[in-house]
């Protein structure tokens, strides 16, 4: 096999890279409620530093970036980010993940940079919901415009993401779902993943499986290709509709098999699965000037550990660093 590949034959062609811990928003199932303590400026990688991690990683095969935080869309200058990485001849997709407060403002400039597409996390269409999930946001019409203006700038497809949680937001279910049916909405439904440190998040989990027996009071659900980008979510459509509906089941199945992915946090830490705690530290050697073979053998070297999958379904849950510090 050519490329990059781990100990268990899977390709890893995928870097999730989050550019920064801050967030705009304190989403229940991300945050804790006391807030994280934020890494000082200086500890996190600079432009140029994650553009060098990307080249080498490019230069093994990796042909996928995502950009995701934190909100990256907080951290000042992403276009040029991004310019740069749309430099690096091997990569030939470059995506974001967003919560969309800011994507408005932005996503004529992203696109222009060399973004390709963009997906946004969106658990609620209730402005009083959003602001209990967010903790803070009263910017959901900020959202809802930000996607549109997302699709006109030519980012496509636009992705929602929506964490579904019982008694939260599980009674908007099918309003998600029939959008899809009259709009080209792409919604993901996505099983809540216990609360990193914490675990509390069992008692609001809905597995996939529920999920779909609930859409499908509004007719049967076809089976579909992905279209592009090839993750862990499996697509359905119904019938004539001009959107689809996709599931992600981190827990209830596991989609570790056909994990192609990579991260590389804030702080320049390589994670080859987002739910193990097994780290390569890059800054420190980055600094230090390694070159850009010494680069590919840490990469390599992550690459060689990854875990054949994650253990939540299990009970295991990461101790450190919540999704918002991680890159979920
Ligand atoms: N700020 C951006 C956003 O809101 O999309 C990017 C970072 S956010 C950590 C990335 C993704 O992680 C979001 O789609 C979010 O829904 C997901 N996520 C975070 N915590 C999660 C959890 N406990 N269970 C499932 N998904 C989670």
């Amino acid at each position: 096999m050519t490329g990059l590949s781990d100990s268990f034959q899977r390709p890893i062609n995928y870097l999730r890279i989050s550019v920064t811990d801050r967030c705009n928003l304190r989403c229940t199932y991300c945050m804790p409620s006391g807030g994280v303590s934020l890494l000082p400026h200086g500890e996190i990688l600079s432009y140029e530093e994650i553009y060098t991690v990307a080249q080498a990683a490019a230069e093994l095969g990796v042909n996928k970036v995502r950009l995701t935080g934190g909100e990256p869309l907080v951290r000042a200058g992403l276009p040029q980010l991004i310019e740069m990485l749309a430099q690096i001849e091997a990569i030939d997709d470059i995506s974001l993940t967003t919560n969309g407060t800011l994507l408005g403002g932005y996503a004529a400039e992203l696109k222009q940079a060399g973004l390709r597409r963009v997906n946004v996390s969106l658990d609620t269409l209730k402005q009083d919901k959003f602001k209990l999930i967010t903790r803070n946001g009263d910017n959901l019409g900020e959202v809802l415009e930000g996607i549109e203006v997302a699709r006109s700038a030519g980012l496509n497809p636009v992705k929602l993401n929506m964490v579904v949680m019982a008694g939260v937001n599980d009674d908007e279910l099918l309003d998600f779902a029939t959008k899809t049916i009259a709009e080209e909405w792409h919604v993901r439904f996505i099983e809540l993943m216990p609360f990193v440190g914490k675990g509390t998040n069992a008692p609001r989990f809905i597995s996939a499986n529920e999920m779909r027996q609930r859409l499908e009071q509004l007719g049967g659900l076809e089976s579909c290709l992905p279209g592009i980008g090839n993750g862990p979510a499996k697509y359905f459509r119904f019938a004539h509709a001009r959107g689809t509906v996709g599931f992600i089941a981190p827990i209830s199945e596991h989609f570790c098999f056909h994990c192609n992915r990579l991260r590389l946090t804030a702080d320049g830490k390589l994670r080859p699965c987002l739910l193990s705690e097994y780290e390569i530290d890059l800054k420190q050697p980055l600094r230090s000037g390694i070159s850009l073979a010494g680069l590919k053998q840490l990469i390599e070297e992550a690459v060689a550990n990854k875990p054949l999958r994650h253990r939540m379904a299990e009970g295991y849950v990461p101790k450190e660093r919540p999704f918002s510090q991680v890159g979920g």
